[in-house]
């Protein structure tokens, strides 16, 4: 249904390009660049992924270097296999792949054991028996240094012993961690002595029960980059704070090569929540239909509700990298849907909201073969056959009793095009009892046929789309609105209140073409005048499709 496109503009230059182009340049990391992404398998991906994958994986292919996939599975408790192919399929999905390049931070755990045993001996670590609790009083504040634990001084051949006991699974959970020896004053609460192993006995879903210490997420993160010999270690801001420590791992332990942590925004979405956490949570308290609900912000949900790789790509550069945090309107994304979709969706009709319309000096059982268009813009793709009958659907707003100032379309006495068809005349309507319109009626002028000559004679304003009721079968379509009320649900104390009440509703009388009867799931369709349909994936039958609503089109087709 897709006609190749010409290939995309290159992606914008951004700060993180330009160090990567002047180390190219400079002959830093001997002409090397090599980029990982490494999500913590403990939820879906979602569109803010999308943004650091666009970026690691995008550095990688233009500068003729290589993204690492790796997982950073050093926290036992909460990773899940389901996750870990989530994740794959979304970036494989998402038209990037990493080749040979597929790695755990627990292909390191051995390494980062040698290397605290390391730094144990160098003086540079030490085991602390201090509680949790202890520890967090002793570490001070920003205004009050910290003082030293009383075991910080602890002799090396002590710290070996206690820390290989601890490996071997004498200690309860909790009963001592390993911390790094860096300064109990620093203004960076990150080098009082952060913590570098801690016990769990939990088993790991690749390890089994080898281990019953695991490595923090600091330590551990920085490992890997080394041993993996990344360059550009690509990370959010939240992490800047973490620099130095990430620096001291790299150049303290015997580690073979010399990263550099580069930090950007992360991608914050207005009515948007962007957090693994809460996203579990609305899953987890049946707020929505699972990860991959079309409303849900995750790769998975927006695939689902319609969205396109080339749309999220192009998202992704539109909004491009800095080191500001800021607030995308969603608006953008939904725009980069559009432009996608406007020139790879076929087009076809359906009316959402139907309402009957009679032509009442047509024969009962003749039709008109019109020819409607399947891409205006690329008239190779052709056109089918669209019949006009005497009985035909039309969307209920195309109509309005008593007109408002400025409504062109159908009223009493109105003339209106049919797209593809004719000019006809409003004769009258029925309605029942509560003022709802259940008929509309109209005759037809037989010379504005399309293609006839002197059709274009008839001046009319309105031009509406419609089916023929006997050409035409119901269907399901899902219109989705915002998930949320609130422009940032995040800020919302308890987001649950922020919950949009109407962010879906189902119909089952809205009706299509007969042929998209045949819609694949999956597939993307333009109806006209009304938005970019996605025959939904999962709950599609054969001949029995579901459609979402991914995105509206832009409020100007009354003015075409
Ligand atoms: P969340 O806060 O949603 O749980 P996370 O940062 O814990 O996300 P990870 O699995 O650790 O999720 O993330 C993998 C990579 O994706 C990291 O490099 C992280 O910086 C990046 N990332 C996560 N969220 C965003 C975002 N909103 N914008 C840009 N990059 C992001
Ligand atoms: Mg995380």
């Amino acid at each position: 249904m897709s006609k190749p496109s010409a290939a995309p503009p290159p992606p914008a230059a951004n700060f993180v390009r330009n160090i990567v182009a002047e180390d190219l340049a400079a002959g830093t990391h001997q002409g090397r660049v090599a980029t990982r992404f490494p999500p913590e398998p403990n939820g879906y991906l979602h569109i803010g992924h999308a943004k650091s994958i666009c970026l690691n994986f995008g550095i990688a292919r233009d500068f003729g270097g290589v993204c690492h996939m790796r997982f950073d599975d050093t926290n036992p408790t909460k990773e899940d296999t389901e996750y870990v192919d989530s994740i794959l399929d979304a970036v494989t999905w998402l038209g990037f792949g990493w080749g040979e390049h597929l790695y755990y931070a627990s292909d390191y755990f051995e390494k980062c054991y040698e290397y605290a045993e390391f730094l144990i001996r160098a003086g540079k670590a030490y085991v602390d028996s201090l509680s949790a609790d202890e520890i967090r009083a002793y570490r001070g504040n920003l205004t009050e240094a910290g003082k030293p634990s009383p075991f910080r001084e602890r002799s090396a051949d002590e710290n070996l012993e206690l820390f290989r006991r601890m490996r071997a699974g004498e200690f309860p959970d909790g009963a001592h961690v390993l911390r790094a020896k860096i300064d109990m004053a620093s203004p960076n609460m990150n080098l009082r002595d952060p913590a570098l192993y801690r016990i769990r006995h939990h088993p790991h879903w690749r390890t089994g029960n080898s281990w019953c210490i695991y490595p923090m997420y600091d330590y551990a993160h920085a490992v890997s980059d080394a041993q993996e010999h990344i360059t550009h270690s690509i990370c959010t801001l939240e992490f800047e704070d973490h620099r130095p420590l990430y620096d001291w791992v790299v150049e303290t332990c015997p580690v073979p090569s010399r990263p550099h942590q580069y930090e950007f925004a992360r991608l914050n979405l207005t009515y948007t929540l962007m957090s693994k956490r809460k996203l579990l949570e609305l899953v987890v308290g049946k707020h929505v239909d699972g990860w991959d609900d079309p409303r849900m912000p995750t790769i998975v949900g927006l695939r689902r509700r319609g969205f396109t790789p080339g749309a999220l790509r192009l998202f992704c550069d539109r909004i491009g990298v800095s080191k500001s945090d800021s607030l995308i309107d969603v608006s953008v994304l939904e725009d980069c849907l559009r432009d996608d979709l406007n020139e790879h969706a076929l087009r076809g009709i359906a009316v959402i909201d139907p309402v009957r319309l009679v032509i009442e000096n047509f024969p009962a059982d003749a039709a008109e073969i019109c020819h409607a268009p399947n891409h205006p813009q690329q008239p190779e793709l052709g056109s089918r056959e669209v019949p006009l009958t005497r009985e035909l659907w039309i969307e209920r707003e195309d109509f309005m009793a008593e007109p408002v100032k400025g409504f062109f379309r159908l009223a009493p006495g109105a003339e209106v095009r049919l797209r593809y068809a004719c000019v006809i005349r409003c004769t009258g309507f029925s309605a029942d009892a509560d003022g709802r319109v259940t008929e509309v009626r109209a005759e037809w002028y037989p010379d504005s046929r399309s293609g006839t000559p002197g059709a274009d004679t008839y001046k009319v304003k309105g031009n509406i789309h419609w089916l023929s009721a006997r050409h035409s079968a119901a269907v399901e379509v899902r219109i989705y609105d915002r998930l949320f009320k609130d422009p940032n649900p995040a800020a919302v104390d308890d987001f649950r209140t922020s919950l949009n009440p109407d962010s879906i509703s189902i119909r089952h009388d809205s009706q299509v073409e007969s042929a998209l009867l045949r819609a694949a799931p999956g597939s993307h369709w333009q109806f006209e005048r009304k938005g970019y349909f996605c025959a939904d994936s999962r709950d599609s039958q054969a001949g029995k499709p579901v459609f979402n609503l991914a995105v509206t089109l832009k409020d100007s087709w009354q003015k075409r």
